[in-house]
């Protein structure tokens, strides 16, 4: 029976999507895109709640890159709000910018330094560590502990369910600390938000008519249908592989989105709680997405070890265990793993667009043109012409 696709694409997130429209636009291949949630988008996912205001389903996506080639292959499918995103982190009874600052030291203490002055406090404070290997190391080592305690630690266990000292090094220092007066949560050269919306621009990207899409399909039940030679798996790797070689752990969300009877409930779109409460953030979607109406939404996150897998958990341990299903995965042919939970990194969204652009190009030398299949033509023959 001849195939009725080229490719099974599992997950409609950003890493399936981004590769599905490639394979459709630039291969002229027909593609199965599968996701076992009800819509487009995989985490990025937006949708106006009850009251009509956009929110983010999974949490606060905020686009930020500094690859030009990254944001210009997404402006195909969307305008851009400029958008630069600022928070506040509720610390001692007052809210302070975070990453620290300048004005973060200066009003937690009362101070009136210059950011030279900041730099030697920051100096006296700091305690040296040999070699910066976990997430407590990278701050205390910058900042002292008196600061990490009150913006890091708390916030950190609550997080991932672990101290900072059992965290990669890779974890915290996704957050600068600065001497300036830079608020910026992102130093990056790109910053905007589509400008309407994440699911707007997935729905672009994915108009073609080369692409099917069946939504609400578990890769489970379809596997063994035979409907295409080739699968692209954006899912958890270790699920692709039966937990073989047991679980990987992954961090788990549980989101409370509220709608409030008021336009405004803070003053930046998220308020970090790195010393109380038993959610991390709260994000308020308006700021994000500039949306005028007169109620606004809210979401409480909460960590936890239970529910879908979110975050890949940076540790010595869980790398060696991915490893090792990274080496099946590359044995198994036919198959390509792209994507946050396959290929087990914590990976930005322009990251996995990074990623899927990248594998589209091996892809592209591995697999002879399929003007070939079209035309009869040899494979060499066809490419040569
Ligand atoms: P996903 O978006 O997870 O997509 C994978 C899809 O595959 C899912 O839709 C899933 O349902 C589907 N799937 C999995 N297994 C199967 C299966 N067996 N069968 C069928 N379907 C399956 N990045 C930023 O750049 N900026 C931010 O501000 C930002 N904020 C974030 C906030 C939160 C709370 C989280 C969790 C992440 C955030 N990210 C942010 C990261 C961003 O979400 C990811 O980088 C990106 O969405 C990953 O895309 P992906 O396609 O790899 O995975
Ligand atoms: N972090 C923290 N306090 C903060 C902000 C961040 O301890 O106020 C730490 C925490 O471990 C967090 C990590 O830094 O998981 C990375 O933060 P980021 O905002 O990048 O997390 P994400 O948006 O990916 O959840």
């Amino acid at each position: 029976m001849p195939y009725a696709y080229d490719w099974l694409v599992v997950g409609a997130g950003f890493a399936g999507s981004v590769l599905a429209e490639r394979l459709a636009s630039q291969r002229g291949e027909r593609v199965l895109l599968i996701d076992r949630r009800p819509h487009v988008g995989g985490n990025a996912h937006d949708r106006l709640d009850a009251a009509g205001v956009l929110i983010h389903q999974y949490g606060p996506h905020i686009f930020h890159t500094n690859s030009e080639a990254i944001f210009d292959h997404l402006s195909q499918f969307t305008a851009w709000r400029p958008y630069e995103h600022r928070v506040l982190a509720r610390v001692d009874g007052m809210e302070v910018p975070i990453p620290i600052n300048l004005d973060t030291v200066n009003r937690l203490y009362g101070l009136d330094l210059t950011s030279a002055e900041l730099e030697d406090w920051f100096a006296a404070r700091a305690e040296p560590v040999d070699e910066i290997r976990t997430s407590e190391d990278v701050v205390v080592s910058k900042v002292g502990r008196e600061l990490y305690e009150k913006f890091f630690r708390g916030y950190t266990r609550k997080q991932w369910g672990v101290d900072p000292s059992q965290l990669d090094k890779s974890v915290t220092a996704r957050v600068p600390t600065r001497t300036n007066r830079d608020d910026r949560y992102f130093g990056d050269a790109f910053q905007a938000m589509p400008a309407e919306g994440f699911t707007r621009m997935f729905e672009r990207m994915l108009d073609h008519p080369a692409i099917t899409r069946r939504l609400g399909v578990d890769y489970a039940d379809v596997k063994t249908e035979g409907l295409a030679p080739r699968t692209i798996f954006t899912g958890p790797v270790d699920e692709f592989f039966g937990h073989r070689f047991g679980r990987l752990p992954y961090r788990c969300l549980r989101f409370d989105h509220r709608t409030l009877d008021q336009e405004r409930f803070q003053p930046v779109a998220v308020v970090n709680y790195p010393m109380s409460e038993d959610y991390t953030r709260i994000t308020e979607y308006k700021h994000l997405t500039g949306q005028k109406h007169p109620k606004t939404s809210i979401t409480y996150e909460y960590p936890s070890d239970v529910g879908d897998p979110y975050y890949p958990i940076p540790r010595a341990e869980n790398a060696a265990l991915y490893k090792r299903y990274e080496a099946l995965a590359l044995q198994t042919p036919d198959v390509w793993f792209v994507g946050r939970l396959a290929t087990y990194r914590y990976y930005n969204m322009d990251q996995v667009v990074g990623q899927a652009l990248a594998t589209f190009r091996r892809i592209e030398q591995a697999l002879p043109r399929p003007g070939a299949r079209e035309t009869g033509l040899e494979p060499a023959l066809s490419t040569a012409l």
